[in-house]
């Protein structure tokens, strides 16, 4: 039942906005605008503090795989924290959900990845993973290999090491500071906006690959650690990369024994239809695998670092004397590993990688439709993970101005329309709960397109 008339919209408001800094606030429009604060939700749906529902394709924030509001979920994160709400991971402590889940995930990722090491969420493994490479490095004696490559557009997180490796110029503000030295951005796949005039995706990923040799080259191969990639790449711009280039990636890295670290914080635990994407979806196995968001559909925050036993032999090494000093006082936290078993229950149960599989064509191929509008300059993605890119001119492909804010003013009306979309300057980006059907498809691209076709009258 409905708790909204309990809620006062007004007072949370003014609470926020006095008090309550968000990730990625910009300053000027917030101080004018607030929030929109979200008292509830159910299945696909949330709802506001004043009642009103929208259908949320943004799935929180790539996180809601299983939908919200589960009762299942909520009795198994209350049982666990009656029964044992906090145990310290550290040195020789562990606790029965953290020990089951670390089974459950070498169970189901890529062959040799057989162990994890657990985070607070996606930044924090993305920097242990940071941290770990020039750990396994200097047990290895390659004390020189310290360089990390990624790409330009690709996000993978907020801490500092994360951002730093992250290669989003809009989140590269000059007012803060990042590591530069030992890390470089690589041009990113983007055909559809990088490809030069008349180059094949073949091309293009020869020139891709060979910019990364080049790189390699130029650092010294003896010099580069690791390479990071999301597979899709997500907050980016949905960054499906074309045939290819990601298995060639990885064919560089293993020549020159670079480890290659699939980001997949987004494209794990069944947004593409798999359990991880890396294998599955494009044939590689990476050394390291990074998670979290659908690892417990956002029900508590819990992240992963996935590994190979490659380099756990090295770090295990017998007699070496080391310790792994690193970790966090909530890494393995009970209540967060029995909410991810459950998760992982609910996910194999429902068969929603399954579903995933039969409506994730369909969502694509639907919304491709829209490539018909005058403003829609590309529709991609893959299965739950897709975007809108708006252009000015569908010819030239030419951007809107920035501050014309062209996402925003579509996801505006599709706000007005109950239809959560999620703004990223020139695009629309979605990754819905992996419930959705092929009912809430027709409802979502058809409301889409209404929010587009109102955008297009205002800008008239
Ligand atoms: N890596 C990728 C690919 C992501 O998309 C994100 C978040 O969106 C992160 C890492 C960071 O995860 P978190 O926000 O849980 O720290």
């Amino acid at each position: 039942m409905s708790q909204q008339a309990q809620y006062d919209s007004q007072a949370i408001n003014q609470m926020d906005k006095d008090h309550h800094l968000h990730p990625w606030q910009i300053f000027d429009v917030f101080r004018e605008e607030g929030a929109l604060a979200i008292a509830r939700g159910e299945g696909c749906y949330i709802y506001d503090t004043d009642g009103k529902r929208y259908f949320d394709s943004v799935g929180g924030l790539w996180c809601n795989n299983i939908g919200l509001g589960r009762k299942e979920m909520a009795e198994a994160i209350a049982a666990q924290a009656y029964e044992m709400s906090y145990a310290s991971p550290f040195v020789d402590l562990t606790n029965v959900p953290a020990a089951k889940l670390a089974a459950k995930l070498a169970e189901l990722a890529p062959g040799p990845l057989n162990h994890v090491f657990f985070t607070c969420g996606g930044s924090t493994a993305v920097d242990t993973a940071f941290r770990m490479i020039h750990y396994y490095q200097n047990c290895r004696g390659k004390h020189e290999k310290k360089h990390i490559i990624s790409r330009m557009n690709s996000y993978h997180g907020s801490t500092y090491a994360a951002m730093s490796i992250g290669g989003k110029p809009g989140d590269h503000p000059p007012e803060f500071e990042y590591i530069s030295d030992t890390i470089h951005h690589l041009s990113y796949p983007n055909y559809y906006r990088c490809a030069a005039d008349g180059q094949s995706e073949t091309e293009f990923v020869d020139a891709l690959v060979k910019e990364f040799e080049d790189k390699i080259a130029e650092l010294g191969a003896d010099k580069v650690a690791a390479f990071f990639a999301e597979p899709i790449m997500g907050a980016g711009g949905v960054i499906v990369a074309p045939e290819g280039y990601l298995k060639r990636m990885y064919e560089v890295c293993k020549q020159n024994d670079i480890l290659f670290v699939a980001d997949e914080v987004v494209t794990a635990f069944g947004r593409l239809g798999h359990w991880f994407a890396s294998e599955s979806e494009f044939g590689i196995v990476p050394d390291m695998i990074t998670s979290a968001k659908g690892l417990t559909s956002g029900y508590q925050p819990l992240g992963a670092l996935l590994f190979s036993d490659e380099i756990w032999d090295v770090l295990n090494e017998e007699d070496s004397g080391r310790c792994f000093a690193h970790g966090f006082t909530y890494s393995g936290h009970p209540v967060a590993c029995a909410a991810a078993l459950k998760n992982i229950e609910i996910l194999e149960k429902e068969k929603l990688l399954e579903n995933v599989m039969e409506v994730g064509p369909y969502f694509e191929q639907q919304l491709k439709t829209l490539e018909d509008l005058p403003i829609v300059g590309q529709v991609r993605g893959r299965k739950f993970m897709v975007c809108v890119e708006y252009v000015a001119n569908k010819e030239t492909k030419a951007l809107f101005p920035e501050e014309q804010d062209i996402g925003k003013r579509v996801s505006n009306h599709a706000d007005e329309l109950g239809l959560i979309t999620r703004a990223i300057v020139h695009l629309n980006v979605m990754s819905p709960p992996l419930t959705m059907s092929k009912a809430d498809v027709d409802f979502v691209v058809s409301t889409l397109r209404k929010s587009i076709e109102l955008t297009i009258e205002d800008l008239k």
